[in-house]
């Protein structure tokens, strides 16, 4: 019987994994940059976690989780998101003892249980940040200016963040209430989805792709004319901090995001696909997910962004260009007996750095140098019998076809300082 993967999911092979592995030094150098350090949690975790960390309302919770019993009968879920693991790590291990800001990231593989369609998977991977204990927009310009630091280091630039506040337990309920009168007029243009949820939450019907809820949703009462005084004028701090740093940034007053927990902040970031914008990341502040989580609350913001989404965009733009590092030298011999010296040498080289390939099989020295040659090695070494009686190997130089004699214990000397691959 022939075993596939299963549906919704990739094998990444090296050609691919060299572009992942560039993505993600270049996650790691600047998350550093800005003072986030990398947090790593159980790609599994007890179910109850995301239903209240995630929001019970939500479409991940609701339909996509991959969740199933274990053989003591505990419901188990594989992580659908990062955050909710991030905040249980932060109580777990006390991290709000310090009372100082505490920044994290990471990066890894998310499950949600969707239809596969291009581009949407089953396992998929996200790198995220989250920030805990600065409750000041500071904090959100900060995250928000990061995320655009490493898509322009990346080379994609032609970026517009959509911004908008949804508020906070202040005043939100009056606006739900607002909202929920506004829909409710207008219950019968809504889909079966959205009239379920709207009496716990409003809100989700502007993340519904329906055309019919977009359409009602287009003349909802908005957030951002609903907001409180202190909402309202940290709403108003972040787009000045933002405008002070040149931060290219539009409001969106339908902008909620697909998760319950949002306070305040909720944004995107968008780049420019052949004229349209499409989003590559987003995120928010949740100020009181902590609480909700079990803790003493604490304020926090963060944002994800799509691993596989930022390769395709890479990729469409040309602006990925990894390649699997190829081998330095080639250490060809002849005959089995000869194998010995050739993996004691080899073993030195690799000690001083260089990549070194070999046949394994003792083929005919023919088909090594013609194998060395398809490899692209600037260097190959033969070592025969009478090389091991003199004490010296010979070095070919592939591009110049030339070849030298050099003595086994120089072998490093040789090789220190030439233009060796990538
Ligand atoms: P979210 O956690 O839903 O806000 O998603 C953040 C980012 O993760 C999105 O912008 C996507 O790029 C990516 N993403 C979410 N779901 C999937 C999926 N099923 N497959 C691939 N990428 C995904």
């Amino acid at each position: 019987m022939k075993i596939s993967r299963p549906r919704g999911t990739n094998d990444f092979l090296p050609a691919e994994t060299v572009k992942w592995q560039h993505l993600e030094n270049i996650l790691k150098e600047v998350s550093c940059l800005y003072g986030f350090y990398e947090i790593r949690t159980p790609i599994f975790e007890h179910t109850e976690l995301f239903q209240r960390g995630v929001g019970e309302t939500t479409d991940i919770v609701e339909k996509e989780m991959y969740t199933f019993s274990d053989r003591k009968k505990r419901s188990i879920t594989l992580r659908p998101e990062g955050t909710a693991s991030v905040v249980r790590a932060y109580l777990e291990n006390k991290l709000y003892a310090s009372g100082g800001p505490v920044k994290f990231y990471y990066t890894g593989p998310m499950f949600r249980y969707d239809r596969p369609q291009a581009g949407r998977y089953r396992q998929f991977h996200q790198y995220g940040v989250e920030f805990f204990g600065v409750a000041e927009p500071a904090a959100d310009a900060e995250i928000i200016i990061l995320a655009e630091d490493i898509l322009e280091r990346l080379g994609i630039d032609d970026l517009e963040v959509s911004l908008n506040s949804v508020g906070c337990p202040a005043c939100r309920p009056k606006y739900y209430e607002k909202l929920k009168a506004y829909f409710a007029d207008r219950e019968d243009q809504l889909c079966d989805l959205c009239r379920s949820r709207l009496s716990r939450n409003p809100l989700r019907v502007f993340d519904c792709k329906n055309s019919s809820c977009q359409a009602v949703a287009a003349g909802a009462p908005k957030v951002a004319d609903n907001l409180c005084a202190e909402c309202e004028g940290h709403f108003s701090e972040l787009k000045a901090i933002l405008d002070v740093c040149g931060v290219k940034y539009s409001v969106d007053d339908f902008l909620v995001r697909g998760l319950d927990y949002y306070t305040k902040t909720a944004f995107e970031i968008l780049y420019n696909d052949g004229g349209t914008m499409k989003a590559v990341c987003g995120g928010g502040r949740y100020d009181n997910l902590v609480e909700q989580c079990g803790g003493k609350p604490v304020p926090g913001i963060g944002f994800a962004l799509g691993m596989e989404r930022i390769l395709q965009v890479l990729e469409e733009k040309n602006l990925i260009a990894a390649e699997i590092p190829g081998a330095d030298i080639y250490a060809a011999y002849v005959g089995r007996e000869s194998m010995g010296t050739v993996f004691g040498l080899m073993k030195r080289l690799r000690k001083c750095g260089y990549a070194v390939e070999t046949d394994y099989s003792a083929r005919s020295l023919g088909s090594q140098l013609k194998n060395a040659a398809r490899m692209k090695v600037p260097y190959a070494l033969i070592v025969g019998d009478d090389e091991i009686r003199e004490g010296v190997v010979e070095v070919k130089d592939m591009t110049a076809g030339t070849q030298e004699k050099v003595a086994v214990a120089e072998i490093e000397n040789y090789f220190k300082g030439r233009m060796l691959n990538d």
